[in-house]
């Protein structure tokens, strides 16, 4: 072992699963590693290398081949052959990486990869590496899997709900992760969530991208199941505990922003608590229908707000001359950085579909939310928001699974005004108060970083 080798703790290497919502978690992650004094490899595709050429102050960039060197995820037919092609050229092309490394000053000593990418652990342990598996949604949605993977839950659910699992609120059928209820839906998906545990009991850690507080009972029934740390909420540093300096936003937009000063320019001129702030994620494609009512919602609510609409909804999904219609009241944009947004005086509601990043993200800046879950985890994360947490509201779809526009009117009204609303502030702001003490010096989060990185060898 030379001079340098010595110089830091440990040597990990972290392979996100390459979308927008996994792999600013776990660069996060990364960066909360380094500072305390280990060295880290955040491993990329070379699609994302190339087209984004992604940097980071203090984590390195590495390559591996995802089998979709041109195009990423749209080179593949559907998910199935996409993580199929991942699997097969990421193992060799892993395999690869590492032997490199073992080969150099800084060999590998830990692999943190995405748990939905479960054949990484099998690469790390043929190299007798440690593995941690990174849960990057919510400690509740992963035990429902749980449930459903080791056959605790057998689908369909035969026996009327609701559905109690240790440490979850009873779950309504529609509480559940979409993928059990809306049966033989996206299925290359579901296999995907449940194939998280196919070996898990391998992995010498499970991180969970929460922190103790948010999810306690959850926490403690998977805890008994499996080596299970919390270490979240993976929120730059600058918007929690301010202990990493230049931890101020995170490093990869497979997107291209607007200019963020003039939304905030705009913003800024706004009273506080005025705005309600529209964005369904990475992946979000409304059917038509659903942007008329969401439009006339915002209409009749009458709010300023702050509508992230890609370029191909505009013309083909927005009512005709809505948005010059709304230039009182709105503005459009094709991507923002949320966190500069969320962390905005003006916001004062987050119109969302409840993705478990820009949930946390919410939280953690205290703004309370109106939910339009979709699919996946983000109907699970609408019932912990409104029925757990008390800072947030969901809406409800109509009988042709549209949610018309006096039920979102009616929304976001309830968190912008009144008694309801202030109260759905004090509790979003009680979780920013909770969230920042996790991961600040002696919260949960930052100890179980701090256990993590002292069992490595
Ligand atoms: N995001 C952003 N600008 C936007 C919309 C989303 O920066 O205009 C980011 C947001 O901050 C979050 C991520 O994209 O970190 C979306 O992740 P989430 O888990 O909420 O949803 P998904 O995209 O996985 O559906």
């Amino acid at each position: 072992m030379n001079n340098e080798r010595k110089a830091y703790r440990a040597h990990i290497l972290a392979v996100p699963y390459p979308s927008q919502g996994h792999v600013n978690p776990m660069l996060q992650f990364c960066k909360r590693l380094v500072s305390k004094g280990t060295r880290a490899t955040f491993v990329i595709t070379n699609f994302i290398s190339k087209s984004f050429n992604p940097k980071s102050d203090t984590v390195s960039i590495d390559n591996i081949s995802d089998g979709c060197d041109e195009g990423g995820f749209t080179q593949a037919i559907d998910v199935a052959d996409y993580l199929k092609r991942m699997e097969i050229a990421g193992t060799k092309t892993l395999e690869e990486l590492i032997k490199t490394y073992q080969k150099s000053d800084h060999p590998i000593d830990c692999i943190v990869y995405d748990a939905f990418l479960p054949w990484v652990l099998e690469v790390a342990k043929k190299y007798d590496i440690k593995g941690a598996c990174f849960f990057t949604q919510a400690c509740s949605v992963n035990y429902v899997y749980y449930y459903v993977h080791h056959g605790l839950l057998t689908l369909p659910v035969s026996t009327p709900p609701p559905v109690e699992i240790p440490g979850l609120p009873p779950l309504d059928l529609s509480d559940m992760p979409s993928f059990i209820y809306v049966h033989g839906s996206y299925p290359a998906y579901f296999e995907l969530v449940l194939n998280q545990f196919s070996n898990v009991e391998k992995a010498d850690f499970v991180l969970v991208n929460t922190f103790y507080k948010l999810e306690e009972k959850v926490v403690d029934s998977m805890t008994k199941v499996c080596p299970l740390l919390t270490i979240g909420p993976t929120i730059p540093s600058f918007y929690l505990d301010k202990r990493l300096e230049n931890d101020n936003k995170y490093d990869i937009d497979l997107f291209h922003s607007d200019p963020s000063t003039s939304i905030i320019n705009w913003l800024n001129t706004k009273p506080p608590q005025s705005v309600v702030y529209v964005a369904f994620g990475s992946m979000d494609n409304l059917p038509k229908s659903q942007m008329e009512e969401i439009s006339w919602g915002l209409k009749s609510a009458n709010f300023h707000f702050l509508w992230v609409v890609r370029d191909s909804d505009r013309e083909k999904k927005l009512p005709k001359d809505f948005i010059q219609e709304s230039r009182e009241k709105g503005l459009f944009v094709h991507w923002s950085r949320q966190l500069e947004v969320l962390s905005n005086k003006a916001v004062g509601c987050f119109f969302s579909h409840g993705g478990w990043n820009s949930t946390t993200e919410a939280l953690s800046m205290g703004v309370p939310m109106v939910i339009m879950p979709q699919w996946t985890d983000q109907t699970t994360d609408a019932k912990l928001v409104q029925d757990v947490w008390c800072m947030g509201v969901r809406v409800r779809p109509d009988r042709d699974s549209i949610v018309r526009r006096e039920e979102i009117e009616g929304c976001i009204r309830e968190v912008m005004e009144g008694e309801k609303g202030k109260e759905l502030k004090n509790n979003a702001t009680k979780w920013r108060d909770l969230a920042k003490a996790a991961v600040s010096e002696g919260g949960t989060s930052d100890i179980n970083i701090d256990t993590f990185i002292s069992q490595l060898p």
